[in-house]
């Protein structure tokens, strides 16, 4: 066992020689440790200055990168008041650190042994690498959903000009073709039908940011109320036994939502068994903070080794002629989910049917 003495050297050493910034104040606002790390990050030691004055002489800013953080929302200072705080992003610039560094700060109260809160505590990290690893992320990312977004769009308009003069020529040739030669008219038709199709689906992929909604209350039931009603004529003509559960009222973007279920429902439906009625189970249920939905069918069912592939964009199990699609419809829900903070998954057995589950934020 070490002595009081040997500890606290022990201790002293830790910090002196960590990474991470680590500054004490006591209840004034007196700072009572400043490590060698915060001094290099921050660019300077210790003031005595009240804390109204920190943001400025530091030159702390908010996530924005370019608005003082307001005295009440330094880390140091709600810590002071009992706050703790993990991971806040702040931006520091100042003439020390004219070239600005990204933190990443944890806070705490201090409290002694009867519970009175007697100071406060951040521990803080450079996390500028990381930072702009995300930004360059995301450059890249709005990037290529630009790209395709005016691709597909770009591609509509020679597509139409292919299908209408299509249309054309088969009324003018139509008598004077062959059957051969109608037949590869139809392929081209049914072509052209297809990729309208694929950049359509394309088009609600590359929307799902840009169109994107803010939350509001979403009945459920009514919302699934409604898909069914979309989908009325293939629920008729493939004779569906559906049932809904109690479903709950949810933050979310409707119309986003709306897509969800209509994907997975009408997955259900495209994917029924020849050998027997198909029937789909709606249900909710709570798990601590989340809503767990599943769309559970009794169709064709999926081959486990398939797993979470079906959930990447283009990725479809069966031949084009068999079961129509593009296979972009679980993509667009993978990330409408993900968008509200969720996850989707399968749960299926070939031969058996197939069970969709996303969760969504209370
Ligand atoms: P699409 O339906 O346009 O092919 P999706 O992204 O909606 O594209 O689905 C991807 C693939 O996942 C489908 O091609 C199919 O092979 C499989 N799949 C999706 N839903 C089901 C289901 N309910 N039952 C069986 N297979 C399914």
């Amino acid at each position: 066992m070490q002595s009081r003495e040997e500890t606290s050297l022990l201790l002293e050493e830790v910090i002196n020689s960590i990474g991470s910034g680590v500054v004490v104040v006591d209840s004034q606002g007196n700072f009572i440790l400043w490590n060698p790390a915060a001094r290099q990050l921050l660019g300077k030691g210790p003031t005595n200055e009240p804390p109204e004055r920190w943001s400025e002489i530091y030159g702390v800013y908010g996530d924005d990168g370019t608005t003082l953080l307001p005295v009440d929302e330094l880390p140091l200072v709600r810590a002071m008041r009992g706050q703790s705080i993990d991971g806040l992003r702040v931006y520091v610039n100042n003439p020390d650190v004219p070239r600005g560094i990204w933190l990443s700060v944890n806070a705490r109260p201090l409290a002694d042994r009867a519970g009175g809160i007697v100071g406060g505590v951040i521990v803080f990290n450079d996390i500028t690498s990381q930072k702009m690893v995300e930004k360059e992320l995301m450059r890249s990312n709005n990037d290529l959903q630009e790209f395709a977004s005016v691709a597909a769009h770009d591609l509509q308009e020679p597509l139409r000009t292919i299908g209408s003069f299509l249309e054309l020529l088969s009324n003018r040739q139509k008598d004077k073709l062959d059957d051969k030669s109608l037949h590869y008219m139809q392929f081209i038709n049914e072509a052209v039908e297809r990729m309208q199709n694929l950049i359509n689906d394309l088009l609600t992929y590359s929307r799902i940011q840009s169109r994107a909604k803010p939350f509001e209350n979403v009945d459920c039931a009514k919302l699934v109320e409604e898909v069914l009603a979309n989908l009325d004529t293939s629920i008729k003509e493939s004779n569906a036994i559906i049932n809904v559960d109690h479903l709950p009222t949810i933050k979310a973007d409707r119309a986003q939502l709306m897509q969800v279920f209509q994907n997975l429902i009408a997955n259900a439906i495209k994917f029924r068994s020849p050998e027997r009625r198909l029937a789909i189970d709606i249900r909710a249920q709570k798990k601590r903070a989340h809503w767990i939905f599943s769309v559970q069918d009794n169709g064709i069912g999926i081959s486990p080794k398939y797993g979470q592939r079906i959930f990447g964009l283009f990725q479809r199990l069966h031949p084009i002629d068999q079961y129509p699609g593009s296979g972009i419809g679980l993509s667009v829900c993978k990330r409408i989910v993900e968008r509200h903070s969720g996850v989707i998954f399968v749960e299926s057995k070939l031969g058996v049917g197939s069970s969709f589950y996303f969760t969504i934020g209370t």
